[in-house]
């Protein structure tokens, strides 16, 4: 991946350390809004300003009303994130006056969130070794349900609102500021997008805005443990801005302490193209939003039974199938977690595994190679690969059994890829079939080293490179259909026996 290149900083890494909490917005995919009846599908709206009421408009004397599903799901994420359950919690009003907020205040949740004090097990892969590398636990402060703003577009010198996305229902996952280094910062912000995907609860589609990151950084010479200042850098859209907005929000805060200056508590941006932060604001504290009490919503009240049965409906999250991949499985760790940062990933491999007679190694490393490369390349996703598992095991075990080749495989996964059909028959038509007769190979073995004595006397020399050389021309011969195994030991034998 791109943003694992973090090289500027290690560098320096050795004598501060960053210290970063990230704060994660996520609109939830409910069918209505949080306080009102409004479509909260903003995205297929036929036009700007149509989903819209008194309510989300915030016209004077409009009540607002919790949505219910949205209360399933903040809670469905809170216990999948560990968090205890307030069974008693309730709205607050944040005031700050923009545009895009309609009522002059976002009701959010502030003394009494939803849910809070969980945590996420992550891999820091900065660290020195594998081993340290493992679970570090970082705790979520709290997941608190709000309300999205509405969208401004801005002209050349006036802005239009479209108040389509105005109290769309918002979750806020904020961490404690555990997290030290850009890395760790990655994999949380990684297996966040990938839990409310699986709960179902948000698309993750980044490049849509339907999740967004911001990242609280500070640093501190290595060895201490105390907090210093830190800036929050607001609306990071994507993993990659994450990562380099946050690579280079240490490296500035680094220099200041370098120059004997103090960083200062501000809100910044992060400016893509010019791969800068750039100061928002100072920093304004929660005092500055005079948060009090909604008083047009009562406190919600949970009940045990309620948030019994939001409990029962947690699936099978990514932590916990990956470790059931490995000790089940006999996946290697990397293996497991590849194939379970998707749910449909993960579901379309044990749909494979289930159907086909080649070990779980060998499928894994068909999906993770063949069968991904063809998505990436062209902009597919697991679910929309026109691939039945039923095919690709067909396909997997005609490998495994030998009937065909490992690279004629792939020729048949590109095939029935681009137009369908059943691997038997595209191995027929294409005529692919492995060539296993070892008398067939021997006669092919046989003339190549006969036609090439020169070679044969340089590898009994000692120039044993060529031996790749020689497996080459059997696959020219071939069309690379020979068993590599019994190609392989042919060769061997007949260079020996040529041996002067
Ligand atoms: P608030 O936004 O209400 O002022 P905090 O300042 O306590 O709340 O925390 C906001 C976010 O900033 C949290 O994710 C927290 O982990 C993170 N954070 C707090 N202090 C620091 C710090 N010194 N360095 C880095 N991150 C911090
Ligand atoms: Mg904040
Ligand atoms: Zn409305």
């Amino acid at each position: 991946m791109v943003y694992r290149q973090l090289a500027n900083y290690q560098t320096m890494k050795l004598t501060y350390e960053p210290v970063i909490g990230l704060e994660i917005h996520g609109e939830l995919l409910t069918n209505s809004k949080m306080f009102c009846s409004c479509s909260a599908d903003y995205a297929s709206a036929p036009e700007p300003n149509v989903n819209i009421c008194p309510t989300c408009t915030g016209l004077p004397g409009a009540m607002p009303t919790v949505n219910k599903k949205a209360t399933e799901l903040a809670a469905l994420v809170g216990l999948a994130l560990n968090c205890s359950i307030n069974k008693h919690n309730t709205f607050a009003r944040k005031n700050y006056y923009y545009p895009d907020l309609p009522k002059g205040y976002q009701i959010s949740q502030y003394e009494l969130p939803i849910a809070e004090k969980g945590w996420l097990d992550v891999i820091d892969s900065s660290a020195p070794s594998e081993a340290e590398a493992q679970s570090k636990r970082i705790r979520v402060r709290r997941v608190h349900i709000e309300e999205d703003t509405a969208k401004l577009a801005h002209e050349k010198n006036y802005a239009l609102v479209d108040f389509n996305r105005a109290g769309v229902p918002l979750l806020e996952i904020v961490s404690e500021p555990d997290m030290r280094s850009v890395e760790a910062a990655l994999d949380y912000a990684t297996k966040i997008r990938a839990i409310l995907r699986y709960l179902g609860v948000n698309s993750g589609d980044m490049e849509k805005g339907v999740l967004r990151f911001e990242a609280n950084i500070s640093v501190r010479p290595i060895g201490s443990d105390e907090l210093r200042t830190r800036t929050e850098i607001k609306n990071l859209n994507s993993f990659r801005a994450l990562v380099r907005a946050s690579q280079y929000e240490i490296e500035r805060q680094i220099k200041i302490y370098e120059d004997g200056s103090e960083v200062m508590q501000e809100t910044l941006g992060w400016d893509d193209v010019r791969g800068v932060t750039t100061s928002q604001r100072s920093k304004e504290d929660a005092h500055d939003y005079r948060y009090f009490p909604e008083p047009d919503l009562p406190p919600l009240q949970l009940s045990d039974a309620w948030i019994d049965s939001i409990r029962k409906q947690l699936p099978e999250l990514p932590e916990a199938k990956t470790a059931r991949f490995v000790k089940d499985f006999e996946l290697k760790q990397s293996e497991a977690r590849f194939l379970t940062s998707e749910k449909s990933l993960a579901d379309y491999f044990e749909r494979v595994l289930s159907i086909s007679k080649s070990p779980a190694k060998t499928i894994h490393s068909w999906i993770a190679g063949e069968f991904m490369r063809y998505l990436n390349d062209s902009g597919l996703s697991v679910d929309d690969a026109a691939l039945a598992p039923e095919t690709l095991a067909k396909l997997i075990d005609m490998v495994t059994d030998k009937t065909i080749g490992a690279s004629a495989g792939k020729t048949v996964l590109v095939e029935l890829f681009k137009n369908g059909g059943d691997p038997a028959q595209i191995v027929k038509e294409k005529n692919l079939l492995q060539m296993t007769d070892v008398n067939a190979i021997q006669e092919i073995v046989t003339k190549i080293l006969n036609d090439n004595p020169k070679e044969v006397d340089e590898y009994n020399a000692g120039k044993e490179t060529l031996f790749q050389w020689f497996m080459g021309q059997v696959a020219r011969a071939t069309k690379g259909k020979a068993d590599p195994n019994t190609a392989k030991e042919l060769m061997t034998k007949g260079l020996k026996e040529r041996k002067k």
